[in-house]
């Protein structure tokens, strides 16, 4: 940790040559790692020293830039995944068995929401979806004896929903669990959550991290301020001994900033493997050192395209807490000031089939299953990412069946207007 400001992080934490030693990222390319002794590996699978002997737990280039991330987050730790959909599965798991309840806010990603409530389930732990906009007496009664974490998007995709931070950290801490946040949409350059009481905070680094649409990759950061011991009898993952470390316990061995992503390491990169390749880390590395630059750009782009869409006649409604009239703007203000993200979803009045007719006349927005990289890019959630849910599950995820997302990429603005002024002028 440093105290310079994010935007020199996001271009210098992390990796920290030394004397002599490569400017930019190695990239360790390798398996494994040679030792002198058996000893002295035998010291790395009692969690006795702290080292590398293979890949598929930890890997220096990935150290490097999840150093990097957990520093623009503000927190003590960090991991990368091979997806968002590993980062979010592990921070879960780590926490939550067989038998355990996770409080979700339903304004979620689709792909999240089916991994809690199709596989998840099917491991045993049970889910409560509840909205965003509840009162903190329905979040109360939400909980039960079992809870063992409370879930939520910053900025929902695609909804665009804004979660207030504090009405779910509030309750999250008055039941004695932490509150994990998927921070992918605003970033750390427009959001920190862990500011707001977040215990852990997740990432798809595939959207605006690499931002170029070149690399698949999760993140965690804890924030190192839950104290698991202080709640012993809820998480004996972490604070009663782990017989495959020869008892070691977590909580006590490594403190309140590395108890949650050593466990996570040893013990879930361990068995799932859901490790990020070298090569895909140092490509987010490049997408890190530009993120403070683009963040300001996609949300100039996106504010731009909202206000054009709200004054549109054929424009029902539309979805972007940057716009001033938007019913999650003053959330929106209070916990991202400096912008939002680049994403903006809309509803024509004709529903269903004008959302598909404006599609295919877009030259400049291509029709992708993506948002947040360079290049800007649309999508029917209804049809692709949330094709599995009922119409109830839509409605309550915030999602119409003519919603259309549109990420807003780097172009200039008056050609992004431009391309969807004529394609609304045709459909
Ligand atoms: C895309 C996304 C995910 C899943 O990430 P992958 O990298 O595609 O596995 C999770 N959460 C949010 C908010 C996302 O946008």
């Amino acid at each position: 940790m440093n105290n310079w400001s994010i935007d020199t992080n996001c271009v210098q934490a992390g990796y920290r040559p030394g004397n002599g030693e490569p400017r930019e990222v190695p990239i360790v390319q390798s398996t494994t790692f040679k030792y002198d002794t058996s000893a002295d590996m035998g010291k790395l699978f009692d969690l006795e020293a702290s080292g590398y002997f293979y890949t598929r737990l930890q890997n220096p280039t990935n150290d490097y830039v999840a150093a990097k991330i957990a520093d623009l987050e503000g927190g003590t730790a960090g991991m990368l995944t091979s997806s968002g959909q590993a980062a979010n599965f592990f921070a879960v798991f780590n926490i939550a068995n067989q038998g355990d309840h996770v409080i979700s806010s339903a304004s979620i990603y689709g792909g999240t929401y089916n991994l809690f409530n199709v596989t998840m389930r099917k491991m045993g732990i049970d889910f409560t979806f509840i909205s965003p906009d509840c009162t903190p007496e329905e979040l109360d009664k939400a909980f039960k004896p079992n809870t063992k974490a409370v879930f939520g998007e910053s900025i929902a995709n695609p909804a665009l929903t804004v979660l207030d931070f504090e009405k779910f950290a509030n309750a999250a801490h008055t039941h004695g669990v932490p509150f994990i946040v998927d921070n992918t949409f605003p970033t750390p350059v427009n959001c920190r959550p862990i500011e707001f009481g977040a215990d852990i905070v997740t990432h798809s680094t595939t959207k605006y991290m690499d931002g170029h649409g070149a690399a698949v990759g999760g993140a965690i950061v804890d924030a190192g301020k839950f104290d698991w011991m202080a709640h012993a009898d809820k998480f004996p993952g972490l604070t009663t001994p782990d017989e495959s470390y020869h008892g070691i316990t977590y909580a006590e061995k490594f403190g309140l900033g590395g108890a949650f992503i050593t466990k996570c390491t040893s013990q879930l990169m361990r068995d799932f493997g859901s490790i990020q390749a070298p090569q895909n880390a140092f490509i987010l590395n490049l997408g890190l050192e530009s993120l403070h630059v683009r963040m300001k750009r996609h949300c100039d782009n996106g504010m731009a395209l909202a206000t054009f869409l709200a004054n549109h006649p054929k424009v029902a409604h539309v979805n972007y807490p940057g716009l001033p009239g938007d019913p999650y703007h003053k959330i929106a203000e209070k916990y991202m000031p400096n912008g939002t993200c680049g994403v903006v979803s809309f509803e024509l009045k004709g529903g269903r089939a004008a959302a598909e007719a404006f599609m295919k006349e877009l030259r400049v927005f291509a029709i992708e299953t993506h948002v947040a990289d360079a290049r800007s890019c649309c999508l029917h959630p209804a049809s692709s990412t949330h094709r599995q849910m009922s119409e109830d599950e839509l409605i309550a995820a915030g999602i119409s069946a003519g919603l259309v997302r549109m990420s807003c990429g780097l172009e200039a603005a008056s050609d992004l207007i431009a391309d969807v002024a004529n394609a609304l002028d045709k459909a």
